[in-house]
């Protein structure tokens, strides 16, 4: 498979640019002044542009506003870093997050690999015993269970026999045309399908003596599919080492669909994060100009999709239906401090569109845009100092 990346220098523009497929291991390089190039390519979900502020004087002093980036795979999707650091502050921080992202699918999020938490609770569905697990685990489906409540069970992370019965992990992320072999289920697949769902069924039980853990139970045929959610997660962990760690003043780490910004640049100006236009994928509809610690994410019915007989089937569900979501909404960018909340509630959002969309965001104190159907945008007014139409 093939995997490459490119570091493109305008002027006094910097442009980090990333077209990939998966695979591949992963590629180091520090990000430096001179040569001229064009905009290309663009992370699945946005694309970001690091403007201005580079030095290309790496003495000591000036080492830790040098840009230096890491392209690889995790989690199935892309995983792009820069940081501004000393090349030993940059390449410890590049092993630990690369560790931290390997641990999180391996231990705790994947419900293919017999080694994750998640695994266990599925395969401990149904049974009397339930399924210990984290404190940090039993927290994140707690905040799952919440959201399936307050979007009126649109966002439901129970849907793994319905994910696995569509076979959503084997479409290509940006979309195939007829992709060989697939064919949609029949209605009654989906019935049987959808009696195995729903939130409100998931039992989480504290631990009542000390040392014991919190136990999930999950009915006979339930399986979670944490796959809204995985990315968000991820950057707050991230987030979290960044500010734990040291040596480290400014990053933008987009994992798929989901970029996190921190800290700042050395000239002080903006992180820019372009919104993908999802009538054309190779543009922006707007840059968003953000400060410090933030967290966007998009979810789109281009992100991952695949065409049958003329029919587009993307890979956001919706649980009353088995089919994907019917909506006028074409792409939602949530805007938080939290990469669990913007990740959960972008694909909230899509679900439920832009009124009660527009709610659960102003409940959970976030901001968000969509992109509709017909092209036009609509946005929270909190989101309107933030965003720059292009
Ligand atoms: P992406 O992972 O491409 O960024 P999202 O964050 O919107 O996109 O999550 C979509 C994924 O979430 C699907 O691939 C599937 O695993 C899962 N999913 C699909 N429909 C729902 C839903 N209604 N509620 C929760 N998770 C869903
Ligand atoms: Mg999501």
């Amino acid at each position: 498979m093939k995997f490459f990346f490119r570091v493109i220098v305008i002027g006094a523009t910097v442009f980090f640019c990333c077209g990939c497929a998966m695979g591949g291991s992963g590629s180091r390089e520090n990000a430096s002044a001179g040569g001229a190039g064009d905009l290309e390519g663009q992370a699945s979900g946005h694309t970001w542009q690091n403007a201005a502020g580079m030095q290309n004087d790496t003495a000591a002093g000036q080492d830790r506003e040098t840009a230096r980036q890491y392209v690889d795979t995790a989690m199935g999707t892309v995983i792009q870093q820069t940081v501004y650091a000393s090349e030993d502050a940059a390449s410890d921080f590049f092993e630990r997050s690369k560790a931290l992202l390997t641990g999180l699918e391996q231990e705790e999020l994947s419900w293919r690999l017999d080694t994750s938490q998640v695994w266990r609770v599925n395969a401990a569905a149904g049974s009397e015993e339930g399924c210990g697990v984290s404190e940090e685990l039993a927290a994140l489906l707690q905040e799952c269970l919440e959201l399936y409540g307050r979007s009126g069970g649109a966002f439901d992370i129970t849907l793994g026999p319905l994910t696995r019965l569509w076979d959503i992990d084997k479409w290509a992320a940006g979309g195939a045309d007829d992709e060989e072999g697939f064919r949609p289920p029949s209605a009654e697949e989906l019935e049987d399908a959808l009696r195995l769902c729903g939130s409100d069924r998931v039992r989480i039980v504290s631990p009542s003596s000390e040392g014991e853990e919190t136990k999930i139970f999950l009915p006979e045929g339930m399986q979670l599919d944490l796959g809204a959610v995985g990315k968000g997660l991820a950057l707050s962990r991230i987030g979290s080492m960044l500010e734990e760690g040291e040596g480290i003043s400014g990053a933008v780490i987009s994992l798929g669909g989901s970029i996190l910004t921190f800290g700042g640049k050395p000239d002080g100006s903006s992180w820019k994060v372009g919104i993908v236009n999802p009538f054309d994928t190779s543009s922006n509809v707007g840059i968003l100009s953000l400060e410090g610690q933030w967290c966007v994410s998009t979810s789109g019915d281009y992100e991952r999709y695949v065409e049958a007989d003329g029919v587009r089937y993307h890979h956001i569900l919706d649980p009353a239906t088995g089919y994907p979501a019917v909506s006028k909404v074409r792409g939602v960018t949530v805007l938080a401090k939290d990469g669990l909340l913007s990740d959960g509630l972008s694909t909230a959002c899509f679900l439920l569109g832009t009124d009660r969309g527009m709610k659960l965001a102003e409940e959970y104190d976030v901001e968000v845009l969509f992109v509709m159907s017909d092209g036009s945008i609509v946005m929270s007014e909190g989101m309107e100092p933030y965003f720059t139409k292009l």
